[in-house]
This record gives C-alpha cells, structure tokens and sequence, in this order.
C-alpha cells in the first residue's frame, strides 16, 4: 500500500542545542536521572541491564534511537537508558516522538517536548497526518496495519538521517505474551516480538530494553518519576484486540496467579517435535 498521503512536518526544534556530548553519554550523564537512586529505579535498572547483555542489544559506541509516543512507558524506557550504566557498553541516546496527527491531540506535541526537555535526552519531533489516514474510509478495517506501517517507515528513515543503528521501543514483558496470544489467535501463527530484532541485513536492529520488566512496575516508576504522560487519542486503541487479550489474561489470572509467567517460561521450551 502507497503512503503518498501521508504528511509529515518535520518540526525538530533548535535540535542543535540539544546535541551537546554531556547528554550524548550515558556513562557520563549528570542530570536528573543520573542522580536519582531509589529501589525501584535501581530494581528497573538491573533487569534492563541484563535484558541488553542476555541478547546483545547495544554494543561499544551504538547509537540508539527511543521511540517515544508520550506513554508512561517510553517516557521511563528513554530515562532509564539516559541513565548511567553499569554494565553496558558506551553508547549515545536521542528520541523520537511521531505525533500522529489524532484530533484533540494539537497541545501533545508541547507537553512530551517539555517531557524530553526534563529526561535531558537529543531528540526529534515530527507531525503527521497518519492516524487519520489510518483511519479513513478506505481503510476502515485495519488502521493499525496501516498506522504501525507509516510509523515505523518514519522512525526508520530518521534513523538513518541521523545516524542510529538502534531503534529501542518500550515494549514490556506483558506486551511480549500479549503479542503472542494475538498472533496465534488472530494471526494463525506462532510468533511474538523479539528483545533483539536484526532487520536490512543487520544494518539497524530494533531493539526492546523492557523485555524483562512487567508492566506494572514501569507505570509505577514513570509515576514515580513524575512524567507528565499524555493520553492515547486512537479511537482504535480503546477497541484493540490488545485490550482485549490483557482482560482475558486479567481474568485467567484471578484464578491461577502464575498464567503470564507460564506463558513467558513456555517461549523458552518450545517442542518443536510435538507441533505439526
Ligand atoms: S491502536 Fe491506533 S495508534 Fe495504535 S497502531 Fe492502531 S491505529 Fe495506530
């Protein structure tokens, strides 16, 4: 499908006064989040860390691009990798926030500006008319395919204009079952999302730092945080097949606690001899 209607205004604001090495360095950060220590962060710390050298995320002088749609999220996944590391290999950070373009969301663009601003990370903003593309007659019953398609595009073409060879979104442990079960129950496959992904060849890898984290504890540390998040303004996203299988699993799980870890232990032991 052609994309030629969508249009994007690349508004990356005074991008070169946030480009200076203090921020360029997560080894060397000395803002906000090199200076906070409480368990959580500490918590939230350890497991990113480890997701990042169990499957190789990042290495030595890595640029890596956060995909930031203003969610709690992504706001904790950009602080948490502008933070100093103790494990992991040098590398330098910036953001990308794609607006959309949904109606009620023209103020969201100022407050995640403000957001990046506090986080003390490079980034760039654009605005697109994506979401109501996605949404338009011609496309009625699919938006996401189409919506998650142009995104990505755009996050890959910035990538490449700026140099990064990783793109990092914040996708969690619970989105990871969750992708599971909505592949296998309306995508006819088995399949989910991967920590560490290598597409054109191995020129860019998208990556997901949040791969060992629940969903609960990052929301508890972006509100920690305090990060001024900004609401989700899809008419699709309150009628997803996501929300769905997150209820399904809410309700499975007053009745045996351990479904989602089940789920996520059961990745790791797949017999392929017992599937057809
Ligand atoms: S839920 Fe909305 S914002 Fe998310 S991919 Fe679908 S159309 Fe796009």
């Amino acid at each position: 499908m052609k994309d030629k209607g969508a249009k994007h205004t690349l508004i990356e604001r005074d991008f070169s006064y946030k480009l200076t090495e203090s921020h360029n360095d997560n080894n060397n950060r000395t803002g906000p989040a090199a200076q906070r220590r409480s368990k959580l962060y500490l918590h939230l710390k350890k497991w990113l860390e480890k997701a990042i050298l169990d499957y190789g995320m990042i290495a030595e002088g890595d640029r890596v691009l956060v995909g930031v749609s203003g969610g709690a999220d992504s706001f904790a996944l950009l602080d948490l990798l502008n933070s100093p590391m103790i494990f992991v290999p040098k590398f330098s950070v910036m953001a990308v926030h794609i607006d959309l373009g949904f109606a009620g969301g023209e103020g969201d663009v100022d407050l995640i500006e403000d957001e990046l601003k506090k986080i003390d990370s490079e980034y760039v903003i654009e605005k697109t008319e994506i979401g109501p593309l996605a949404h338009s007659e011609f496309n009625r019953k699919n938006p996401c395919f189409l919506c998650s398609r142009l995104r990505r595009k755009r996050i890959f073409e910035i990538a490449e204009a700026k140099g990064c060879n990783r793109i990092a979104f914040a996708h969690h442990r619970d989105d990871i079952i969750e992708t599971l079960l909505i592949n296998l129950f309306y995508g006819r496959e088995i399949s989910t999302m991967k920590p560490d992904q290598s597409i054109f060849k191995g020129a860019l890898h998208i990556i997901r730092p949040l791969s060992y984290l629940r969903e609960g504890l990052v929301k508890k540390y972006a509100g920690e945080r305090g990060f001024n998040v900004v609401a989700n303004r899809c008419p699709t996203s309150r009628t997803s097949k996501r929300i769905y299988i997150k209820e399904l699993l809410h309700s499975l799980e007053k009745e045996n606690r351990q479904i989602r870890h089940n789920i996520w232990t059961a990745m790791h032991h797949v017999k392929t001899d017992y599937l057809l």
